[in-house]
């Protein structure tokens, strides 16, 4: 019988749920070594902050630059 609460080899790591009650629901392959897709390693190793930022335009740094030159 297959343990779903664990990550399988050879396949992305991202975890959903809480504490003690994990599921691994995302089965895209990955290299041996690699621990997320690229979907999900973009979500890992980037902060919220930094998401919401990216997405409302961006510009916010160019345009205090070019303010300021
Ligand atoms: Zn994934």
């Amino acid at each position: 019988m297959a343990d779903m609460t664990l990550p399988r080899p050879g396949c992305c790591k991202w975890a959903e749920g809480e504490a003690g009650n994990y599921t691994f629901p995302c089965n895209t392959r990955v290299e041996p070594g690699v621990s997320y897709c690229a979907e999900h390693s973009a979500i890992v190793y980037i902060p919220p902050e930094e998401r919401r930022r990216n997405r409302s335009g961006g510009g916010g740094m160019s345009l205090s630059f070019r303010r300021a030159a």
